[in-house]
């Protein structure tokens, strides 16, 4: 599943090529749930060592366009993840300040700290997307940012932050779909956003933006996965299958106790 997510650095990304249906032989819904709760466990064990060891750091990104999933893939991977190693992180438009200073300064102050898993709910991808597609800058300030984007992360790589980005990948029609059962289901249409209905006409400067960010920053310290996203189940067990099998690699450890807690008498 991971290989056929993975984005080979180098690689040329058409997402016309990708299909958003694909179940990678996962035979149904039940079965992918059931795996789903045995990954939850496996996550929250594989956060508390994280935690325990003090080493290392996770960064995990999320984009996709609107209904694409992204607070899906939160809810239900990190579920059973104690909350306190945990931290979320979501980028809207940029504040005045935030403006004022170079593109990744609100996101530097957002990278995990050691121990924990932070995820980033839309990043400094949103400077090659939104920025992009609507012109917000101009192309000599938006094309030096993939390699401004691949040395930043490789410094985080360095420093012992794996990174880890997902592409949530559904397709237009199916988006036509999320976004008719929000405004006609009363408890979704809290989430309704007509934001995401202007996007939806650009669905192709997107796409193109896109492809070029996942053509140009996928990186042996920073991978992009393009996960399968039309069908929620497959979404969420890919993602939860490809963080939990990067943490297992860290190969962490608890750290060694205390010396000389055997002989710790625990007074009445
Ligand atoms: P979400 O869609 O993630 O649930 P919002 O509806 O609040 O959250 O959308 C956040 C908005 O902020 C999106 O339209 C996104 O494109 C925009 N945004 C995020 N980062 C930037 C950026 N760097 N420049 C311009 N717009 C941005």
């Amino acid at each position: 599943m991971r290989e056929h997510c993975l984005v080979n650095p180098g690689q040329t990304v058409r997402l016309a090529d990708w299909d958003a249906n694909d179940t990678c032989g996962v035979a149904s819904k039940a079965e992918a749930e059931k795996e789903l709760k045995r990954l939850n466990k496996e996550l929250a064990r594989l956060q508390e060592l994280l935690y325990a060891e003090d080493k290392h750091r996770l960064l995990i990104v999320l984009q996709a366009m609107g209904t694409g999933g992204k607070d899906g893939v939160i809810k239900q991977v990190m579920r059973g993840v104690n909350p306190q190693g945990c931290l979320v992180h979501n980028f809207k438009v940029p504040t005045p300040e935030e403006l004022a200073h170079d593109f990744l300064w609100r996101i530097n102050q957002r990278v995990p700290p050691r121990r924990y898993i932070t995820i980033f709910n839309r990043s400094h991808y949103e400077d090659v997307l939104v920025v992009r597609v609507h012109n917000l800058v101009p192309e000599s300030v938006w094309r030096p940012r993939y390699e401004q984007m691949n040395q930043f992360e490789k410094l985080l790589g360095e420093t012992e932050t794996t990174i880890l980005k997902f592409y949530l990948h559904i397709t237009k029609d199916e988006q036509k779909r999320r976004l008719e059962a929000r405004r006609d289901t009363p408890h979704k249409q809290w989430k309704f956003s007509l934001g995401d209905v202007k996007e939806r006409a650009y669905w192709d400067d997107y796409m193109r933006a896109y492809e070029e960010a996942l053509t140009q920053c996928s990186t042996p310290w920073a991978p992009w996965y393009i996960i399968p996203a039309n069908k929620k189940w497959f979404r969420d067990l890919s993602v939860a299958r490809i963080i939990v099998e990067t943490l297992e690699r860290l190969d962490m450890r608890y750290p060694e106790p205390e010396p000389g807690i055997e002989q710790a008498v625990v007074p009445d």
